[in-house]
């Protein structure tokens, strides 16, 4: 590419104050970089420059996806409704489907994702086991009504995915595929730059059971995960809770009177033990309608979707179903329960012999409550939200906490979706099978963002080289100086011709507003041409992520970045941010 961009003809309006409404970098610095523009509540527009960089993004997530054999496609963003009621998730997605009625009075939606559609498309001609397995992706807009859009791109109502479908005739093939996925998401990550790690998850809306969320670490991720020096990380939603609750031994069961206390907090205190030495007891209903208490450590929440699972549907009982059954809110334990309640408690609870816990009675509690002695429990299960310091499933360690972005999430979706909708394929024997489905999606704007977040400073943005706007901006001090200018367009144009993407900042602004802009926008290399360095035939280079600069002589830059090009110090990885430029 020999083409100079000229700042003084992009539209890329930047800000020198941070809008109102960005709470987190990305937003912010997306925003001040005039890279983005709000047109709606959770709707943006992409201006030029953060056009270029979401190409990029697109093309390597695009190059990992062919490397699989996956095949693009196109599908529609208006999918009909009838599709949506044959997998019955017309009625099962909730207010966030974009719904809409054209003329005719027919259902139609915008697709929040393509399940359904991929479905459609290829049931009536994807006919024979030798056609398969098949895996077909696209790039392309998604509409979800987000309750809360925010956090700029990364909650959005309209945003860009990538989602790949894919159709087996047995389970060892849908496996191969998803572990390729996998292995292709984990490459896109580190292509783009991201600090990520795969998470174990729960596979909510979509359905299907194996499932592994991309993490992309950052404090302004809605995500909590659990991870472990071993390689171990969750989602606190989905990871098996192994918590470490302490024993607080005394030899008999002792009633205390807790005047006033009704929660955990409040009963550590009265007690002055830990919350970890407390149980706490829940009480619902199953779908069945049998009474169940549930107990887990005092310090710890309840997994409600892991409740419903162990328990068969989970609904925590009314203020009037709790006096029916005579249960004091605040004061529940497992002596002396109603005889026809399932008692189920924490999996971790097994190895605390002595409990202090409710005593079925307001203001009283028991000490010393003694597992098989006082009280039994029925069933043991994994109930809670895993938390920091809860030990590791696969090694004991404590487990440190993080927040992470959720940028892909890969699943198994098994015959969930062809089954509902009639999907078959004639197998060797010729009997019709329903396919093996998997689906996996990357969030193209939420990457994006998630890049953002990682690399930026109190300055701006630092793009990793692989989806820098450019490469290298070239910055004359003095526009117009009949010296300086043609200078800097001709180091430009020479830069260019080593295949590098340059932008030249020829605007009649002063030194220190280009300098801010560049900074701001982020190009992972600045070269300053002035009047004195071109004098004694300097020029001045700097590194944007470390802030180094240097002078390197204006007859040897462009050698230099030819010879960090060849070999491989700016392009090797996508952080290669010219390292290692300085050393040579
Ligand atoms: P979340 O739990 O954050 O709402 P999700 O699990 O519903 O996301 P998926 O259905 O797995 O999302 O979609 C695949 C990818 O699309 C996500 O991993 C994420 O990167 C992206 N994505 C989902 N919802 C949004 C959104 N509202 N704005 C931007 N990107 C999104
Ligand atoms: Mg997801």
């Amino acid at each position: 590419m020999t083409n100079v961009m000229h700042m003084s003809r992009m539209y890329a309006p930047t800000l020198k104050e941070d809008p109102a409404d960005a709470e987190i970098a990305s937003h912010r610095l997306l925003m001040r970089a005039g890279m983005i523009r709000k047109t709606a509540s959770g709707v943006y527009a992409f201006l030029p420059l953060g056009q270029k960089v979401l190409a990029k993004v697109e093309q390597i997530v695009r190059e990992e996806m062919d490397a699989t054999g996956a095949q693009e496609m196109l599908m529609p963003a208006l999918q009909p409704g009838e599709l949506w009621r044959e997998s019955g998730r017309w009625d099962d997605y909730g207010p966030e489907l974009m719904r809409l009625t054209d003329r005719h009075d027919h259902e139609i939606c915008l697709g929040p994702t393509h399940e359904e559609l991929v479905t459609a498309l290829v049931r009536n001609e994807l006919r024979s086991y030798k056609e398969l397995p098949l895996t077909l992706y696209q790039i392309q807009t998604k509409f979800r009504d987000e309750i809360r859009p925010r956090f700029g791109l990364l909650r959005g109502r309209e945003f860009i995915m990538k989602d790949a479908y894919s159709f087996h005739t047995h389970q060892e093939s849908l496996q191969k595929t998803y572990d390729d996925m996998s292995a292709a998401y984990g490459r896109i990550c580190e292509r783009l730059g991201l600090d990520y790690r795969p998470v174990e998850a729960d596979s909510g809306q979509i359905g299907g059971s194996v499932t592994c969320e991309f993490m992309a670490l950052a404090e302004a991720g809605e995500a909590e995960l659990v991870h472990c020096t071993c390689g171990y990380a969750a989602n606190t939603e989905a990871g098996d809770c192994l918590a470490r609750p302490t024993e607080h031994d005394v030899p008999e069961m002792q009633k205390i009177a807790t005047p006033g206390v009704h929660t955990i907090a409040e009963l550590a205190a009265f007690l002055d033990i830990p919350e970890s030495s407390t149980v706490k007891a829940l009480a619902g209903k199953s779908d069945a309608g049998d009474l169940v208490v549930l107990f887990i450590p005092g310090d710890h929440e309840l997994n409600e979707l892991k409740a419903d699972r162990a328990v068969g549907g989970f609904t925590l009982l009314t203020d009037e179903e709790m006096e029916a059954y005579g249960l004091p809110k605040g004061s529940m334990g497992p002596v002396g329960l109603p005889k026809e309640a399932r008692v189920v408690a924490a999996r971790s609870l097994q190895a605390v012999q002595k409990w202090v816990v409710g005593a079925n009675e307001d203001g009283f509690h028991y000490v010393g409550a003694g597992l098989g002695r006082d009280f039994e429990v029925d069933e043991w299960a994994d109930l809670c939200i895993v938390q920091p310091g809860d030990s590791c499933p696969e090694c004991g360690l404590p487990l440190s906490g993080a927040r992470g972005i959720e940028v892909s999430q890969v699943f198994q979706l098994g015959d969930k979706y062809s089954r509902a909708m009639d999907a078959t394929f004639a197998d060797e024997d010729g009997t019709e099978t329903p396919f093996l489905m998997g689906c996996y999606g990357v969030g193209i704007t939420r990457s994006l963002a998630a890049i953002v977040e990682q690399h930026n400073d109190e300055y701006g943005i630092i793009w990793p080289f692989s989806v820098a706007p450019a490469h290298v901006c070239v910055i004359p001090l003095t526009v117009g100086d009949e010296e300086v200018q043609p200078a800097a367009e001709k180091l430009a144009a020479d830069i260019a011709r080593l295949g590098l993407e340059v932008v030249i900042d020829d605007r009649s602004e002063r030194a220190g507003v280009k300098f801010a802009d560049a900074d701001l926008i982020g190009w992972p290399l600045q070269i300053v041409v002035g009047k004195r360095g071109l004098a004694e035939g300097k020029v001045e280079v700097k590194l944007r992520r470390t802030g180094e600069k240097k002078d390197i002589a204006f007859s040897t830059i462009t050698e230099l970045l030819a010879f960090a090009k060849r070999s491989g110090g700016i392009t090797k990885s996508g952080t290669g941010y010219f390292d290692g430029l300085f050393e040579r």
